[in-house]
Formats: structure tokens, C-alpha cells, sequence
């Protein structure tokens, strides 16, 4: 083979986007924790939000009774069907207290598939989407792939929120929309009310002057998962131009069964010209619509969620356990993960240095926040309880030479 038709085996997009996920990849495929032992009994693996529990048996018992066929098309085909919608947009309307109507719900396998769909909507190839920094890990690949240029906004460091000035410095003729998660993995923040309305005026003042909307993708995976009787302002409520984005994978804890959706809020304007463009896109991005058990489930699941007092407890317990030891911790709004700043400069070294004690956390260098680490609040309390040495011993270890919390 020449070099030439070497280098096109893949497409030049898909080698784009692979590179875009390279520190997800590199964690994955070639750490400490990619190379541990799963089923090692001593494993504290808060790397992920898996669960670590039994699912919830009312999950469990749903399933068990939409699995025997009701019907000859239970198992058809199923694509945005018309009970899903209906339970969706009722479910949005008392939660937001907004007439969401059910053709505008557009039922997905998930968040993953709810942004790729909505960006394959939006953008041609050259279109620019701003995501936040830190961002969840697939947002640049996702821009990417469909040909767009991603534009990185960082936070604000000091109060995790949204730069707005930087988002406003940010906006281009080409800028077609603009990726939001609250609350915030990996921060935790939930953003305020006040952010979000001056955020609707700039988007709005930028939209006019482009002559064409730039619509917000309010990625709203953890909207129910929200600590100390906080409200969840969401951007939708601000922004008419807004696709909330949701999954039931995160309020389930059951990401394996992927079922999620992108709602539009009855205030967007001429959303018609949007309602087939998403259902294209569902079509050619590989069927993206929930399987039918889960549809058929899904006005039961609409119902559960995980114990989210029981979450806060384990938030708390392990901020207040870690603090006592010297660690630097952001106790999260929502979410269900901690951020810890890493003793060490190199979050790297110092989370190989954990996983020597058998404690897997994920490096804040594959999610754009060196300097940190990530510990998922899925683990059960037996894990934090056997973690907490590990976590000890590592920060033990540390050369204090190196860094101390207060210079890193
Ligand atoms: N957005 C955010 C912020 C997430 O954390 C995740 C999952 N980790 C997703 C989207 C994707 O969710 P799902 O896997 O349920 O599609």
C-alpha cells in the first residue's frame, strides 16, 4: 500500500475527531485504572458515574412488566411515538411551568445522542460552536465530526461560573450555537439566574446582529440531581432559542439504557422549520430514538429517581473527610461529583499515586482542569469507607516540596 491510500484509511473528519478525544482516550485506554483488575475486590473506582448499587427494583420491575409483547408492534420499529412525547412534555410542564407541547419533544438514546443529533441539525461545515471549558469530554468531538470548528470559553476560575465577557469576546458571524451544562460536570455549579438572563441578552444582541439565531444547547443531564433544596434555574427559561437536552441516565443511574430527549420550549420562535430538520437528523445519525421497552416503560421511569439525600450525604462525607485529611474539595450545587484539587501540579502523577492505594479518580487533565481531580459520588458507602486510608497514604506520600494546595 503507498503512503497515500495508508493515510486514507480513515477520513480525514473522523481522524479530527479522534484527536479531539485524545486525553478521554489516552485515560481510557492507557492509565493506571484502564490497566487495573475490574473485578479486584479491593477497588475503589470513582472514575466513572456508574452505579454501584443494584439498580432500583421499581427500574427493574417496569422493564419486567413492558417486556412481554402487549401487541403485534410492540417490538416495531418506534421513533419519536406519540406517548413518550405526551409523558415528556407533561413532565416539562410542571417541572417549568411552561406549555411544552409534545411535537417538539424528540425522543433520543440518551444525552449523547440528543447533542449529536441537535449539532447535525445546526451547523454546516465551518460553523462555529463555543462549549465552556472544562466541558464534558465529547462536546469538541461531536462539533468536530459534523464539520464544525469548536471555540473554547473558559470559566470563570475563581467563581466557576460563566464568563460572559469571554463569551461575548467569543461570538462570530459564524457562531451558530453555544453548548451550556447546568449543573456542571465537572464543577458541580449550578449557574444563577442572573448569568443566565445576561447571557440571554448577549445571545440575543449577537443573534441580531448576525442575522440569524444562535441557539443554546442546555445540556440539563443533572437537573435532577440537586443538593441542599437549591433551585435549578434552567437556561431554557431565559433564552427562547434554547434545545434542552436531557437524559434519564443520570436521575436513573442506569447510563446502559439509554433513553433521553431534546425538548423545544414553546417560546422559540418559528420552531416549525425545526421539528422535521431534528427527526432527519434522528434518521441519519444512526436511529437515534430509545429502544421500545424503554418507551414503553418510559411513564414509569418519568417517575423514579435515586435516593438524591442519600447522595448529599456521601457528598458531604467525603468533603468533610478529605478537608479533615488536607485536600482542597469544591462540594457540588448538583451533579454527583466532587472536585478535589491535586496536591500535586501533575494531577497524572498524583492520581497514579492513588491508584497505587487502589483509589481510581479521574485526572482533571482529561477533562481541561489540570491542577484537579474528579471522584464520582456513584461509589457506595462501603467503597468511600475503604477508600479513605488509600486517600491518606497518597497525600502522605506526596513531597510537599513539590506543591501545597495553597501554591498549586
Ligand atoms: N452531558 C453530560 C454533562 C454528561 O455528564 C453526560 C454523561 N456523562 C452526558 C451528557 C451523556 O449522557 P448519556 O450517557 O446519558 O447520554
Amino acid at each position: 500500500m503507498s503512503d497515500n491510500a495508508k493515510a486514507n484509511v480513515v477520513s480525514a473528519r473522523i481522524d479530527a475527531t479522534l484527536e479531539a478525544m485524545s486525553p478521554f482516550l489516552r485515560f481510557f485506554q492507557d492509565s493506571a485504572w484502564s490497566g487495573r483488575d475490574p473485578k479486584h475486590q479491593d477497588n475503589c473506582d470513582f472514575v466513572f458515574g456508574n452505579p454501584h448499587e443494584m439498580p432500583l427494583p421499581e427500574f427493574v420491575s417496569s422493564l419486567q412488566r413492558n417486556l412481554p409483547p402487549q401487541d403485534q408492534d410492540w417490538y416495531a420499529y418506534k421513533v419519536n411515538e406519540p406517548e413518550s412525547r405526551r409523558t415528556i412534555a407533561e413532565s416539562l410542564r410542571e417541572r417549568r411551568g411552561l406549555p411544552f407541547e409534545p411535537q417538539d419533544v424528540f425522543v433520543t438514546n440518551g444525552a449523547f445522542a440528543a447533542l449529536s443529533v441537535s449539532i447535525c441539525t445546526l451547523i454546516d461545515p465551518g460553523d462555529e460552536i463555543i462549549f465552556i471549558s472544562p466541558p464534558w469530554f465529547f462536546y469538541e468531538s461531536i462539533i468536530v465530526n459534523y464539520g464544525g470548528n469548536p471555540v473554547r470559553v473558559k470559566i470563570d476560575d475563581s467563581t466557576l461560573d460563566l464568563d460572559l465577557e469571554a463569551i461575548a469576546a467569543a461570538i462570530t458571524k459564524r457562531t451558530r450555537a453555544i453548548i451550556v451544562n447546568s449543573p456542571n460536570n465537572p464543577t458541580g455549579k449550578i449557574f444563577p439566574p442572573e448569568t443566565l438572563q445576561a447571557l440571554a441578552n448577549l445571545l440575543t444582541e449577537a443573534s441580531e446582529r448576525n442575522g440569524s439565531p444562535i441557539y443554546l444547547l442546555s445540556d440539563e443531564a443533572y437537573s435532577r440531581i440537586i443538593f441542599d433544596d437549591l433551585e435549578y434555574p434552567s437556561p431554557t427559561s431565559y433564552y427562547p432559542n434554547s434545545l434542552l437536552i436531557y437524559t434519564y441516565g443520570k436521575t436513573l443511574l442506569t447510563p446502559g439504557q439509554r433513553i433521553g430527549y431534546i425538548a423545544l420550549p414553546p417560546t422559540m420562535p418559528s420552531r416549525a422549520k425545526l421539528r422535521n430538520a431534528l427527526l432527519a437528523a434522528q434518521l441519519v445519525t444512526g436511529f437515534a430514538f430509545p429502544n421500545a421497552l424503554l418507551q414503553h416503560s418510559l411513564a414509569e421511569l418519568e417517575t423514579l429517581s435515586i435516593d438524591i439525600p442519600k447522595l448529599q450525604r456521601k457528598r458531604d462525607r467525603l468533603t468533610d473527610e478529605l478537608g479533615a485529611m488536607g485536600y482542597e474539595v469544591k462540594p457540588p450545587e448538583g451533579t454527583f461529583y466532587l472536585l478535589v484539587r491535586s496536591p500535586l501540579h501533575d494531577d497524572l502523577a498524583f492520581c497514579e499515586a492513588l491508584a497505587a492505594q487502589k483509589v481510581y479518580v479521574l485526572p482533571g487533565t482529561v477533562f481541561e482542569m489540570p491542577g484537579f481531580f474528579r471522584i464520582s459520588l456513584t461509589a457506595n458507602d462501603e467503597m468511600v469507607e475503604r477508600s479513605l486510608p488509600g486517600f491518606a497514604a497518597a497525600l502522605k506520600r506526596t513531597p510537599s516540596t513539590i506543591a501545597t494546595p495553597a501554591e498549586a
